[in-house]
């Protein structure tokens, strides 16, 4: 279960400029998750985690992004591709600060495009748009520098 962040210490939480620990990003094979180091570049006691997740139970092109704060926890859920949430369809973004009743009530549609997470809705993404674009717009969103960022592609 994810814990309600304030919305006050999420906007700071968020708003820390950041930089991956490892620029060298390797997602995993469907089925698996990987976790990645991510810290405030004027903080550095201010961590936080990257998971990409594809443990897809009844899709089997499930992927799913999480950003953590390593101190308050789970900040965004980013559902690509996966099962609907109350009948809204992926993609939507779960938030977990007090706004949006701790993840509940989900950001869908065109506003994922006000945020600059995708340029088109789609009910279905390539795996290579997902890491090559979805991914990076992801981590943008989040204050994380991708300049020297590399994203494997992989295979399914
Ligand atoms: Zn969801």
């Amino acid at each position: 279960m994810a814990i309600e962040i304030e919305k006050k210490d999420f906007t700071k939480l968020l708003a820390y400029k950041k930089h991956c620990d490892d620029n060298n990003i390797k997602p995993p094979i469907f089925g698996e998750q990987t976790h990645h180091g991510i810290t405030a570049t004027f903080k550095p006691k201010e961590k936080f985690t990257l998971i990409i997740n594809r443990k897809g139970h009844i899709r089997h092109d499930e992927f799913t992004i999480v950003m953590r704060s390593n101190s308050n926890g789970t900040m965004f859920r980013y559902d690509i591709c996966g099962a609907a949430h109350n009948g809204i369809p992926t993609p939507h973004l779960h938030i977990f600060d007090s706004m949006h009743n701790t993840g509940q009530n989900v950001i869908y549609g065109k506003k994922l495009i006000s945020l600059g997470l995708l340029t088109s809705i789609k009910n279905n993404y390539d795996i290579h748009f997902i890491l090559d674009t979805c991914l990076p717009n992801f981590l943008e969103y989040n204050n994380v520098s991708i300049d020297k960022v590399i994203i494997d592609d992989i295979i399914l």
